[in-house]
């Protein structure tokens, strides 16, 4: 089981190296006038950069890992962090809201550089290394610039039905190891469907047609049972089958869930 010491760091390499070893172009370092081409302060302070068709390297700090279920990631938001910096800083975080932007659009691979720090000085890494696993953007929200990086998993980009069943799997197995789900009483979904009249709660439209000439929509507890959701009324909605899929593995499943409970608040007495 991997653990958050795994990414550690116990060493302070240079950038410059950490980069050339990945491959990102560092021939114009030297161009300055200093002694030392790995302090040249035009890249030696970057957060991130891009080495076009090639690569995407991140620096992140240590401390902003978490760990889930053996999944290393952390969720950031550096699009925000920047409206709290001064100049240079800002810059260089919105570039790296801009490269990771890059990665997630462009599907190229993701290398992280880890730094430490040390507590009384939170803008200078005392350990960084190159963690020798690849990462990927697990999603990244365009309009807030919120997104998660995950170590060592390289996510499909897009899915499919199937890859959806496999998640439904091993969270029913979760769930299956605290109790099984109770029943659901036809009578409860049949009175969302009819109080729906065929259309979505969430987007209002329609459903489609079946062959038999009825109008189609899924029924849905917007509370999980494993959540202590209940099998009522004012628990069970009727959704168009995006929506329904959405409510259970999309981005906006929060969003999807909080319209539905003020939705019904308002029509369901019960
Ligand atoms: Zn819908
Ligand atoms: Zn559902």
């Amino acid at each position: 089981m991997p653990s958050i010491d795994d990414v550690k760091p116990n060493e302070l390499h240079h950038l410059y190296d950490l980069l050339a070893e990945v491959g990102v172009d560092v021939s114009d370092w030297p161009n300055y006038n200093g002694s030392n081409i790995r302090t040249n302060p035009r890249y030696c302070y970057k957060w991130s950069f891009v080495e076009p068709r090639k690569v995407v390297v991140l620096c992140i700090w240590f401390e902003n890992m978490k760990i889930e279920d053996g999944v290393i990631f952390q969720d950031r938001n550096v699009r925000l962090l920047a409206q709290a910096l001064d100049a240079p800083a800002s810059g260089r975080a919105l570039q790296m809201d801009r490269d990771i932007h890059t990665a997630w659009a462009t599907g190229l691979p993701v290398r992280a550089i880890i730094c430490d720090k040390n507590p009384n000085r939170p803008t200078r890494a005392t350990k960084r290394i190159l963690d020798p696993l690849p990462w990927s953007i697990a999603y990244y929200d365009e309009a807030t610039g919120k997104c998660r990086l995950v170590r060592g998993l390289e996510l499909p980009r897009f899915v499919d039905q199937f890859s959806i069943q496999e998640m439904e799997a091993s969270e029913a197995k979760r769930r299956d190891r605290t109790g099984t789900e109770p029943v659901r009483k036809p009578e409860v979904k049949q009175r969302a469907l009819d109080r729906a009249q065929g259309k979505c709660e969430f987007c209002c439209e329609t459903g489609f047609i079946t062959v038999s000439g009825q109008v189609y929509l899924e029924s849905h507890h917007i509370i999980p049972f494993s959540e202590g959701g209940q099998d009522i009324d004012g628990n069970v909605a009727a959704l168009c089958p995006n929506h329904h899929r959405q409510a259970h593995h999309g981005v906006n499943k929060d969003i999807i869930r909080e319209t539905l409970q003020r939705t019904l608040s308002d029509i369901v007495v019960t």
